[in-house]
Order: structure tokens, then C-alpha cells, then sequence
């Protein structure tokens, strides 16, 4: 359905993860886009911070990664779910594994990160994979190395709203990719 307006973003309703799959992971092609999950954190802090909001809406698909807005949602008569971003990514990830796609996973301490692209190759087949931890010493590098590897799918995870505006600059330079910011994701994903 139509996106419905939750403290001035612009959510997409989902039935199911199955549903948001379909249409986010399934339409995570060489077009480009930016996923955003939001929460009520998010949303507040949007509200506080007109360079966060204006980044948030500069993403071509925010969804409800939160219970309260999802309750928003229902309560303008949209049917929704929670759309679990950490699930999102590991449905991502299946996907990529088919494709082939290139993807550059960034963020999170360098145990969590390594142990993330270990579990990736040996239990989903995902082998086009470059990785970077969190805790680099300046985002030029970064900026540098996506322009150099021009990855398919970039997943970064170093918090919000850290991760939107990186995902914001590399989008900047290397708009073809698929993005998305996923918190503490690797670290769900090796326990
Ligand atoms: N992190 C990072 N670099 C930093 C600070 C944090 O890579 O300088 C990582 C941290 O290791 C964790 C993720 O960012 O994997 C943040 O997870 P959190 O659950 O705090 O994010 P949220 O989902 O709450 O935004």
C-alpha cells in the first residue's frame, strides 16, 4: 500500500516479512536504493535534527522496524507488521548468496565483522565479499575503498545515525549500490 506518515516520514506499510522480502530484497538490484528501519528512536530523532530527517527522507524505502510504529500505522487504519531489519538483512544475504552480488559489509568490532563474512561464506555461500570493522580512524577511507570495489549491496552497521549518514556520502559517490543500515544485525548473526 501506500506509505503512510509517521512524525513526517513516509513508512511502507508490510503484511508480512515475507511481503517486505519480495519487495525490498527482490527489488535490491543494480538500480541502487536505501533501506531504512525505523523505530520511535528514529522518528524522534528526526524530529530534533533537520540533517537527520532530511537524510531519512533521502532514502528510497523507509519501513517500521519498531512496535510503536507500527501501532501509529495501524491506528490510521493501515494493516502492518514489524518489519525486523536484522531479518531483512539475513533474507539479503540468502538472496545475495543466489545472485552472486558483490557485497562490502562494514561496521562492528573486527571479531564480529570477520566472524559475520566467516557464517556468510560457509553457511550461505555468500564468496563476493569484501568486509571492513567499525572502528576505522576516518570515513575518507571508506568513501575511497566503496569507490574503488563499486560493491552491489553495502551493509553497515555502526549505529544510528551514524550509519544513515555515512550510507548518505557513499550514496553521493557510488549511487548504484544497494544499501542498508543495520545496527546491531552482526552481532545477532554470530550470537
Ligand atoms: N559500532 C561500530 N563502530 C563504532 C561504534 C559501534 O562499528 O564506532 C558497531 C557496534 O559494534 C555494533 C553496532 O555498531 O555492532 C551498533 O549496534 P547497536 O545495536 O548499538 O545499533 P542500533 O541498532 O541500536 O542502532
Amino acid at each position: 500500500g501506500a506509505s503512510v506518515s509517521v512524525g513526517g516520514l513516509p513508512i511502507k506499510p508490510y503484511h508480512c516479512l515475507e511481503d517486505a522480502v519480495s519487495a525490498i530484497i527482490n527489488s535490491a538490484n543494480m538500480e541502487g536504493g536505501f533501506a531504512v528501519a525505523v523505530n520511535a528512536e528514529k522518528v524522534i530523532s528526526a524530529m530534533k535534527d533537520e540533517n537527520l530527517k532530511d537524510c531519512l527522507l533521502s532514502a528510497s524505502l523507509l519501513y517500521a522496524d519498531g512496535i510503536s510504529v507500527v501501532k501509529t500505522i495501524k491506528s490510521k487504519g493501515v494493516v502492518n507488521s514489524r518489519i525486523p531489519g536484522c531479518e531483512l538483512w539475513v533474507e539479503l544475504m540468502k538472496k545475495v548468496a543466489e545472485s552472486g552480488q558483490s557485497v562490502y559489509l562494514l561496521g562492528a568490532t573486527e571479531e564480529t565483522n570477520k566472524a559475520t563474512a566467516k557464517k556468510l561464506k560457509e553457511q550461505f555461500g555468500v564468496h563476493n565479499l569484501t568486509r571492513r570493522n567499525g572502528f576505522f580512524e576516518d570515513e575518507e577511507s571508506i568513501i575511497d575503498e566503496v569507490v574503488r570495489l563499486k560493491p552491489e549491496i553495502v551493509t553497515v552497521a555502526l549505529g544510528s545515525p551514524r550509519q544513515e549518514f555515512l550510507i548518505a556520502k557513499l550514496r553521493e559517490v557510488h549511487p548504484g549500490a544497494f544499501y542498508m543500515g543495520v545496527g546491531g544485525s552482526y552481532d545477532v548473526f554470530v550470537g
